[in-house]
Order: C-alpha cells, then sequence, then structure tokens
C-alpha cells in the first residue's frame, strides 16, 4: 500500500487488552493507543476533520494563516496537517506546557507564541484564546479552527474514532472514560457509544488541581491536555455519569506502571484515563468491557516529572 501523503495513514490504531494491569473480578480494559496515530497524538484527527472542513465551507484557502490556541497536542496535529496541506499556521500556547511540545510544533515548520502561565491554567488558556481572537480580527487571512467550540472536534472522534472502537470491539461496551481538554474525545465517542449501548457506564475524568466539573478551583497540574480550566462548548455535558477526580501522582504512576508493565508508552493523561478505567472496571465487575484511550506518546515528556525516577 503506498499514501498519497501521510494524512491518509490517519487512525486505525491498536485497542490493546490491559493483561498485568488488569485485576481479578473485574472488567477487561481495552487502551485505544493513539501513540502510534500519525504525528503521535489523537489531536491530529481533529486537526484534519477542522482543516477540511474548513476547506469544503470555503472558509480557508492558499492565502490562510490558521491560528489555533492549544495546551499542545492540538498544536502539533494543526502543524502537521498544515505543512501537508501547505497552509501557513502559528500556535499559541501556555509556557507550562512540555518543552518537547514548542520543539515539535516549530520542527512541523509552524510558529509558535508562548503565553506566560502564572499558575492559573484556565485563566492563560483563555489568554491564548482571546489573543487568537484578536489576530482574527486585525488579518482577514487568519482562521482560527478554536478547538473548544469546532463541533469538527467532535464529529472527529464520532465518525472515526468511535467507529474504529466499535469494530474492533466486536460486541458490547459497558463502560468508557475519558480526561477532558476541549471535550471532544468524551462526547463523541459517548454520542457514538450510548446510540449503540445506552446502558454504557460512562465517566468523565479530572485532574484533582483542575477538577471543575466537581466544582474544584483550577491550579497548576501535571497532567497535560487535560483539565485545562474552562467548561468547553463542544462538551456534551449530558454524555457522562460520573466524574471521577485523579492526581497527578496517580496519573504519573500509572502512566510509569504502563510502559513498565505493559510496554505502552504514554503521556500522563493516559496514566489518568488508566487509573479511572481500572476503578470503573472494579465497579462493574468481571466479564465487562471498559474501554479508554492514551491520547498521545511517551515521547513527548522526556522534560517533565514523568521521567524523573
Ligand atoms: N490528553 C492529551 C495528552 C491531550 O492533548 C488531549 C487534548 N487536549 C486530551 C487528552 C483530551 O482530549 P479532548 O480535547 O478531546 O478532550
Amino acid at each position: 500500500m503506498i499514501y498519497d501523503n501521510v494524512l491518509q495513514a490517519m487512525g486505525h490504531t491498536p485497542l490493546v487488552r490491559l493483561n498485568r494491569l488488569s485485576e481479578a473480578h473485574a472488567a477487561q480494559i481495552l487502551v485505544k493507543f493513539e501513540g502510534v496515530n500519525v504525528g503521535g497524538s489523537i489531536k491530529t484527527r481533529t486537526a484534519l476533520q477542522m482543516i477540511e472542513s474548513a476547506e469544503r465551507r470555503g472558509e480557508i484557502g492558499p492565502d490562510s494563516i490558521i491560528v489555533e490556541p492549544t495546551s499542545g497536542n492540538q498544536g502539533i496535529g494543526l502543524a502537521l496537517v498544515c505543512a501537508v496541506r501547505g497552509y501557513r499556521a502559528r500556535i499559541i500556547m501556555p509556557d507550562s506546557v512540555s518543552e518537547e511540545r514548542r520543539k515539535l510544533v516549530r520542527h512541523y515548520g509552524a510558529e509558535v507564541i508562548v503565553v506566560h502561565d502564572a499558575g492559573d491554567i484556565g485563566e492563560c488558556i483563555s489568554k491564548c484564546i482571546a489573543l487568537a481572537k484578536r489576530m482574527a480580527s486585525e488579518d482577514p487571512r487568519v482562521y482560527v479552527p478554536q478547538q473548544f467550540e469546532n463541533r469538527d472536534n467532535l464529529l472527529a472522534h464520532r465518525y472515526h474514532t468511535a467507529l474504529e472502537i466499535l469494530e474492533d470491539v466486536k460486541g458490547p461496551i459497558h463502560g468508557f472514560c475519558s480526561g477532558i481538554g476541549t471535550g471532544g474525545t468524551i462526547s463523541g465517542i459517548g454520542q457514538a457509544l450510548k446510540r449503540l449501548f445506552p446502558d454504557v457506564c460512562i465517566w468523565a475524568v479530572e485532574p484533582e488541581s483542575a477538577a471543575i466539573l466537581s466544582g474544584g478551583s483550577v491550579g497548576t497540574h501535571l497532567q497535560m491536555g487535560i483539565g485545562d480550566g474552562l467548561i468547553p462548548d463542544i462538551l456534551d455535558q449530558g454524555i457522562y455519569d460520573d466524574i471521577c477526580v485523579v492526581s497527578d501522582e496517580e496519573a504519573i504512576n500509572e502512566a510509569r506502571a504502563l510502559a513498565r508493565e505493559e510496554g505502552l508508552l504514554c503521556g500522563v493523561s493516559g496514566g489518568t484515563n488508566v487509573v479511572a478505567a481500572r476503578q470503573l472496571a472494579r465497579q462493574l465487575g468481571s466479564g465487562k468491557t471498559v474501554v479508554t484511550l492514551l491520547p498521545d506518546t511517551g515521547e513527548r515528556y522526556f522534560s517533565t516529572e514523568l521521567f524523573e525516577d
């Protein structure tokens, strides 16, 4: 098989059963390993969906400059998609995200603008969004996909990520859980699952220091990509049945265990998801199936606590 460009190789990531990290008398846990997706994360899917839809609607053309506020992976995904499609890209991100993210965006040929995170990630992301909107109002070539408001973000998961999961599981799914950045993953996959399995139990997962859905206050945390300190427009707040709160320490330990016990090298939010999935699996019991995702590769965390012994 020869692909005309790397974007055609998008998705179809493996669904892997946890072995050593699964427990007797608990449901089986299947993880969708997005670290091996094109661009190293789940967010290349949403980047392509948002850009292709904007092209179809005639909102962007050869002169367009794609500007996006992001806590990281969406910027890398957009920089990659723009490299293939030939658009200029400018990515606005907090300085609290890993250095690897900034370097990767630049490596794909996009410009990076860094906004200082003074200890409140929500405030910083809001500043990034405001800056992108200002650029759009000042330059007609600027197009802001705005992943937090863009339904194509959610649809990428409802139409593609969820479909892949359903094709691979080939049977009922009893539980699903996901951390929330833009809410695209949980809303898109959740909607697809609830249509087919109305009784599926869906958990939203939040970092302890940014448990905004649980009414908590927002600080800085280490679970990059989730817990951005705002309730995103595209989050379907009716899709989850419960909320699970995970500490940085639990998430990091689980992400390390996934590498050491299962050979799955993922970022911290993958650890977050698996902490919640194990609780959900215990609650549902044996004979059931719980699905979650490892949203990105652990290789973009070398400079972070994840790799500190
Ligand atoms: N984990 C990581 C590492 C991410 O980059 C993201 C995207 N922000 C998520 C989880 C959450 O995905 P979503 O934006 O679809 O809620």
